[in-house]
């Protein structure tokens, strides 16, 4: 479909991941959900075509593209497996970009290209068990001894923690003074002191694991602070508004999956002698769907369209996120009404769905929080 947010250049992006999509990723989708792991065969393939450094600049092994490509590329493969568009979304988004925004020339030198190439795997450690949406009230520490901090915390709900080469751990240098005496710290996972808890089990998107960290009496030295002495919490700040956007995206494929196969059950499935599709209760109902849907992609796509053209987008970015998600969530849980029974089964691709799109309107800043961000941009 045409869009006035799109040129060709994002169409034949948007081909490519599509054709990628269909034909590698829809046949172990659900295998994957099965399994809790992605074939490694998958992940390298990835890495191959570019898929993990799709906004990271050229200089850095990345193919240096713009919000709008990365978007249409993590709608279309979470049309097949949230999972797999996870390990898009990781790369490109909450691993790389706090290192883009605040990193040293040496730094970005260091980290980057791994983490394109698929040798590296970088997380974002800022949530807490007791600091989730008010992320600002972190109690880990970072003490300063000569040239070297020690660090002393522990982070959880950690994205691909478990298989993490190195975390972006947020700490406070100064706890007196709040959200303004946090620092973000490069952590090699290999230090003495830091460890990795349990793989949470998650009730969908498997396949990505997720544990907490923890760092105990780990030295670090000085040239792995990320950024300015006590600017850390910008930094996530400014990573999740931009991040948020590529969430948003997920659940477009999530909800655009499930209204497909709601369209094809209905017209099949045959109910007091004719099509569930000719009743117009549920025909009204998948118009609902679709209108929302599309109010959701604008949304999206206008978002990413801000950011590209580096205009302010941090309503913008909200509003995307908590409406997308939101709606996908209530698109997909009527696809599954629309299945009847067999849609609570596991033989059907829209169980799936259904626990994959749960945990959107929670990361990234739940619904809630981004309610916050929206009236404080109307209010200020
Ligand atoms: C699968 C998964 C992966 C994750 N990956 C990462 C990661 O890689 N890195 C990372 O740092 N974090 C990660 N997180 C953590 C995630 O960002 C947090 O779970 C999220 O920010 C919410 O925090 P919380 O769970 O502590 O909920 P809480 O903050 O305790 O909130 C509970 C509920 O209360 C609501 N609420 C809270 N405060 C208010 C308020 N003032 N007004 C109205 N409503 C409010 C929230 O919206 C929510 O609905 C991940 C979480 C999950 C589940």
């Amino acid at each position: 479909m045409p869009s006035p947010f799109f040129n060709e250049d994002h169409e034949s992006i948007r081909d490519m991941a599509r054709d990628f999509a269909e034909k590698s990723v829809a046949p172990v989708a659900a295998e994957i959900d099965k399994n809790d792991t992605v074939p490694a065969d998958l992940v390298h393939t990835m890495a191959e075509m570019g898929l993990f450094g799709i906004k990271i600049p050229e200089e850095y092994g990345g193919s240096g593209l713009d919000m709008r490509s990365y978007v249409s590329v993590m709608e279309e493969v979470a049309r097949k497996s949230a999972t797999v568009s996870l390990y898009i979304s990781s790369t490109n988004s909450l691993s790389t970009a706090p290192i883009l925004l605040s990193g040293t020339e040496a730094q970005k030198k260091k980290y980057l290209p791994g983490v394109v190439t698929g040798e590296s795997i970088i997380v974002f450690a800022l949530t807490e068990p007791n600091a989730g949406s008010d992320a600002a009230s972190l109690t880990t520490k970072a003490v300063k001894d000569g040239d070297d901090y020690i660090l002393n915390g522990r982070k959880c709900f950690i994205t691909f923690a478990p298989l993490a080469d190195h975390a972006i751990v947020y700490a406070k240098t100064s706890p007196d003074k709040g959200a303004k005496g946090i620092t973000a710290f490069l952590v090699d996972m290999k230090l003495p002191g830091v460890s990795v808890g349990k793989k949470e089990e998650k009730m969908g998107q498997r396949g990505v694991p997720v544990s907490d960290v923890l760092l105990e009496d780990t030295r670090v030295s000085k040239d792995c602070i990320l950024g300015e002495v006590d600017l850390g919490f910008i930094n996530a700040m400014k990573t999740l508004s931009v991040g948020r956007v590529g969430v948003a995206a997920l659940s477009l494929g999530l909800a655009q999956e499930a209204l497909d196969l709601a369209v094809q059950y209905t017209k099949l499935r045959v109910q007091f002698g004719r099509p569930l599709a000719k009743n117009q209760a549920l025909r009204f109902m998948m118009a609902d769907m679709e209108t929302r849907l599309n109010a959701a992609r604008l949304l999206v796509y206008n978002a990413a369209w801000l950011l590209d053209s580096k205009q302010d987008a941090t309503k913008a970015a909200s509003m995307a996120k908590y409406y997308a998600t939101e709606a996908a969530k209530d698109i997909i849980d009527k696809a599954l009404q629309l299945h009847g029974g067999y849609g609570y089964s596991r033989e059907y691709e829209i169980e799936r769905l259904y626990r994959d799109i749960r945990v959107t309107t929670i990361y990234e800043g739940s619904s809630q929080v981004q309610q916050m961000v929206i009236a404080g941009q109307l209010l200020k």
